[in-house]
C-alpha cells in the first residue's frame, strides 16, 4: 500500500500545479520535474533531488495565488514549504529548500555576474526578499551545514524554466522522496 504521505506529495505535483509558474510558460509542476532532473542528471544524492522537486512545494499548499510578487507579496514560500516538509523530511531535504531564497540572494552578493542571469521575475522577488545579501549575512549564510546544497538547488531553479521541455513524470522522481521520508 503506498504511503498516504508520499500520495499527498505525488497529488500536489501531480493533481494542484498546474498554476503558472511566475512570469514564465511553464506550469509549477514542469519547473519541479525540470528543477529534479537537473539535480539527478548532475549525480546528486536523493535528498536534492527530492529537495529540488518539492522545493516550491510552498507555492501549491500556501493558497496565494499564482504570481503574489506580481502583486508586490513576499509570499515566503520556502519558510511555508519548509514548514509543511519538516513534518516528514530531515534537514538535508528541508534546509536547501528553506534556504533557496537565501541561496538567491547569497550568490547576487557573492558572484558578479549573477545578478545579470536572474529571470525577469526572480529579479522582481529578489527585491522583495530583502535585496543581495550583506558582508554579515554572507558570513552567516555559509556558516550553515546545508548552505552547499542550497546554493546547488538555486541554480537549479533558475535553470528550470524552459518552455516545452519534456521532462521524466512526477513518477520518476517519487522514489528520491520515499527515500527521505521518515
Ligand atoms: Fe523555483
Amino acid at each position: 500500500m503506498t504511503d498516504p504521505r508520499l500520495a499527498q506529495i505525488a497529488d500536489l505535483l501531480e493533481l494542484k500545479a498546474d498554476g503558472q509558474y511566475g512570469l514564465h510558460d511553464i506550469n509549477q509542476r514542469q519547473h519541479a520535474l525540470q528543477s529534479a532532473w537537473l539535480a539527478e542528471r548532475a549525480g546528486c544524492p536523493p535528498a536534492l533531488i527530492a529537495a529540488a522537486l518539492m522545493h516550491d512545494i510552498g507555492h501549491l499548499v500556501h493558497g496565494l495565488g499564482e504570481n503574489p510578487a506580481a502583486e508586490g507579496i513576499d509570499d515566503e514560500h520556502e519558510a511555508v514549504g519548509n514548514a509543511y516538509l519538516t513534518q516528514w523530511f530531515g534537514p538535508e531535504v528541508t534546509e536547501p529548500v528553506r534556504l533557496h531564497v537565501s541561496a538567491k540572494r547569497y550568490l547576487c552578493a557573492t558572484e558578479s555576474d549573477y545578478f545579470g542571469k536572474l529571470s525577469p521575475d526572480s529579479v522582481l522577488s529578489l527585491g522583495l526578499q530583502g535585496g543581495p545579501m550583506s558582508a554579515e549575512e554572507v558570513a552567516a549564510f555559509r556558516a550553515l551545514p546545508q548552505a552547499e546544497a542550497a546554493v546547488q538547488l538555486r541554480r537549479f531553479d533558475e535553470e528550470a524554466k524552459v518552455k516545452g521541455l519534456e521532462t521524466p513524470p512526477v513518477g520518476h522522481f517519487m522514489p528520491y522522496v520515499a527515500a527521505c521520508i521518515r
